[in-house]
């Protein structure tokens, strides 16, 4: 039984900013894509398990404004056009050597580009026809069925696939930890409608979590559901949970499910689930994905390099890299709307870094008293180190 709790629905309040570019490198040799594109900073759906939070500190914003303070990134299909631009001139305007130079970016790894402020603002609709005109291949994770209203300009991209987060059927969970996510019939309808206007679809069952989604009749009812929607693949991700996110996420289990804490905290001795606990959920998963024929990666399912385009017929992407290439490590490293940490995040909050990296470069400007709080440079160290901002 769960009850709204702590992360019951704030109201959001936008407010608009001006970026400089949008894309964002992307380092990290685990991750299978190159480059991010996150058109919000902030995001309304407010997931207690959701990873991103704990990057509020680093741009001087509460973390408990991650949900209800949205900076929305006013001028970024600008932004994108002149940066795809500066990259597509230094080609010749190849646009193949573009989109194969670039390979793949992932949109929504810090936020939900189809959160609510979406509706109006139209930020990321504004970006894929910048996406479009250059033809570079993308791929896009969100948990809202908002991301239907854009087919006609998704048909013109070249996309990789769609990936529907969702890693429960339980309503009454899904409200207490995600307040302002789209409940599971609304996610499984947008999948099974991406799938009949030929769209390559998955879901990202992300993350699973410890006692309240992880029993074998869980993931089962859950494996189910997505198969019979459509979905054409299934990646999973275990929680994971920085010191920031763990604060906020025991704080919401204190109300809804206390008795899960005693459990929680000895799975969870550091940052990630223990050894033990991780291998028996992944084998339950393997073992239930095989069951219902659910690969887990776009590039299992279908060839690699093609897209699908709403009619339903493929088109080359140039040699692009896949979407989710290698998508089996993905318990250790992925989105946060696949509910799980960048990697390399965990060192820049718990542990001082040795050496001049860039990490030592960040987690100097946050020990300096109010002189590296400054959201401009701090950003711009995120960026260089390709964190998601
Ligand atoms: S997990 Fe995704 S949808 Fe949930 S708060 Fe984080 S970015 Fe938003």
């Amino acid at each position: 039984m769960f009850l709204f709790g702590r992360c019951s629905m704030q109201t959001a309040h936008w407010e608009t900013i001006g970026v400089k570019q949008l894309m964002t490198r992307v380092k990290e040799e685990k991750m299978p894509f190159g480059w991010s594109i996150n058109p919000y900073r902030g995001c309304a759906h407010g997931c207690g398990f959701c990873y991103a939070r704990a990057f509020q500190s680093f741009i001087g914003m509460d973390s408990d404004d991650f949900q209800s303070r949205i900076l929305v990134k006013e001028n970024a299909a600008e932004a994108l056009q002149r940066q795809l631009h500066r990259m597509a001139a230094s080609r010749n305007f190849d646009l193949p050597v573009l989109a194969q130079d670039i390979g793949h970016i992932a949109i929504g790894t810090a936020t939900d580009p189809y959160q609510s402020a979406e509706g109006s603002y139209k930020v990321t609709r504004e970006c894929l026809k910048v996406l479009a005109r250059y033809q570079v291949p993308f791929s896009i994770t969100t948990r809202s069925p908002l991301v239907l209203r854009d087919l006609d300009v998704l048909a013109d991209c070249r996309l990789l696939s769609i990936n529907i987060s969702l890693n429960t059927l339980d309503d009454g969970l899904i409200r207490s930890l995600e307040p302002g996510s789209p409940l599971s019939g609304q996610r499984l309808r947008a999948v099974r409608e991406l799938r009949e206007s030929g769209f390559r679809v998955g879901v990202f069952a992300a993350p699973i979590l410890p006692l309240l989604g992880d029993s074998r009749s869980q993931l089962n009812e859950l494996m189910q559901a997505v198969k019979a929607s459509g979905a054409q693949f299934m990646m999973s991700s275990l929680l994971r949970l920085s010191p920031e996110v763990k604060n906020w996420y025991y704080s919401i289990l204190r109300e809804v499910a206390p008795e899960a804490l005693p459990t929680y905290e000895r799975i969870f001795q550091g940052a990630y689930a223990i050894r033990s606990y991780s291998e028996e959920i992944q084998c339950r998963v393997d073992e239930l994905r095989r069951i219902h024929g659910l690969p887990h990666s776009a590039s299992d399912h279908d060839a690699v390099g093609t897209t699908v385009r709403a009619d339903g017929t493929a088109a080359s992407v140039g040699g692009a890299a896949p979407c989710v290439e290698g998508a089996e490590p993905f318990i250790g490293g992925t989105t946060p709307c696949a509910g799980e940490a960048v990697v390399s995040v965990s060192g820049v909050v718990s542990e001082k870094p040795q050496g001049g990296t860039l990490h030592a470069k960040l987690f100097k400007l946050r020990e300096r008293p109010g002189a590296g709080i400054s959201p401009g440079r701090v950003v711009e160290v995120m960026e260089q180190m390709s964190l998601p901002i």
